[in-house]
């Protein structure tokens, strides 16, 4: 059995051999894996880079990127997480496409297990980032993909002159909600307090646009429908009062929760599953670095995801140069 890897898109697949040693292995290919990625390949580091999906993450399906310092237009998430990649992929990059499953340390090596197979490292970067969490209210699971969606930049096209509903206040919602206005007639924003989380620029935003309404201090309590979504039970958090909205989508962004599973018995994280760590990306085990949304941090934004990238990068260098 072989691993596939590819190195440029489109390009021939090497062949791996099914146990195979890297230097560094980056678990994670969004903007914290990619930048971490640059800098490793930089440093002539022999690295592969593991990634399940799509590189650039949860990045790439963000419609507009206004805050990456450098594009004062704004860019697509998509394009940003593309030109990331193609920069790495310059560089040389390797990427696995596998499920990472398990991180475990064994002696001086670093052992990662994607999908029943072994790989070993000095040092390893995790920058798995987060998923988006569920309202866990009947009919989510349901009508997943038949009117309930977690991403407007890709199903926003299909609510055309439809009325749809974002659950959520944070910068995600808020900006998914402006995004979906260009082609729905009308959208309404959900919110369980009476002040949104979002950056006041987009704040200022959602409330001056025409298409946009809110519904405060307000949680969905149940979804109904047919094949698809046709309705949302609203409940008024203060008076009690619910309400059954007529609706053809809904958008839920109620933050998000950490990918880490596979180190859940290695690493130190928190009561909601991140990863703690230091300045330098060191987490609790030695040989581990953690990057990105993944972390315990401040602020989760692509422009921290990128510098937690390149430190962790350049912790590892040090690491695997002492190892
Ligand atoms: P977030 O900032 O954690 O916001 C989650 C929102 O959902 C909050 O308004 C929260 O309400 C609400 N919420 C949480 N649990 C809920 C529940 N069970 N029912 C109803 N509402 C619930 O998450 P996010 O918007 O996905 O953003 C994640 C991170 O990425 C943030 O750090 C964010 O700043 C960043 N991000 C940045 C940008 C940008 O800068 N352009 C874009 C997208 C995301 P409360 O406010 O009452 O807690």
């Amino acid at each position: 059995m072989s691993l596939q890897l590819e190195t440029k898109p489109k390009a021939k697949v090497m062949v791996l051999e099914e146990s195979s040693h890297f230097d560094l292995i980056i678990i994670g290919g969004g903007p914290a894996g990619l930048a971490a990625a640059i800098y490793a390949l930089r440093a002539r580091i022999k690295t592969l880079l593991i990634e399940k999906m799509i590189l650039g993450g949860l990045a790439s399906t963000t419609f507009q990127i206004e805050n990456y310092p450098g594009f004062p237009d704004a860019i697509s998430g998509l394009d940003l997480s593309q030109k990331m990649a193609e920069q790495a992929k310059k560089l040389g990059l390797n990427v696995l496409w596998a499920n990472a499953v398990k991180v475990k340390t064994n002696k001086n090596l670093r052992e990662v297990e994607t999908d029943g197979k072994n790989l070993t490292a000095k040092a390893v970067i995790i920058a798995t980032g987060t998923e988006a969490a569920r309202l866990g209210v009947p009919g989510e699971e349901t009508f997943l993909g038949k009117g309930i969606s977690f991403c407007a930049t890709c199903d926003g096209p299909f609510y055309q002159n439809k009325n749809v509903m974002v659950v959520g206040g944070g910068n995600s919602a808020v900006e998914e909600a402006l995004f979906l206005t260009r082609y729905a007639k009308k959208v309404s924003i959900i919110h369980r307090r009476d002040q949104l989380r979002a950056d006041r620029i987009l704040v200022e935003q959602a409330k001056s646009h025409p298409k946009i309404y809110f519904f405060w201090h307000s949680a969905v309590e149940a979804i109904h429908g047919e094949k698809n979504v046709s309705e949302a039970v609203v409940k008024d958090l203060i008076s009690g009062k619910k309400i059954k909205v007529p609706v053809d989508g809904i958008f839920i962004y109620v933050g998000s929760k950490p990918n880490t599973e596979l180190v859940k018995d290695l690493l130190k994280l928190d009561e909601r599953g991140f990863i703690l760590s230091d300045e330098k990306m060191k987490t609790s085990a030695p040989g581990i670095f953690a990057a990105g949304d993944v972390r315990i941090k401040h602020l989760r934004q692509v422009v921290t995801a990128t510098a937690d990238g390149a430190i962790a990068a350049d912790a590892a260098r040090e690491f695997i140069e002492k190892a």
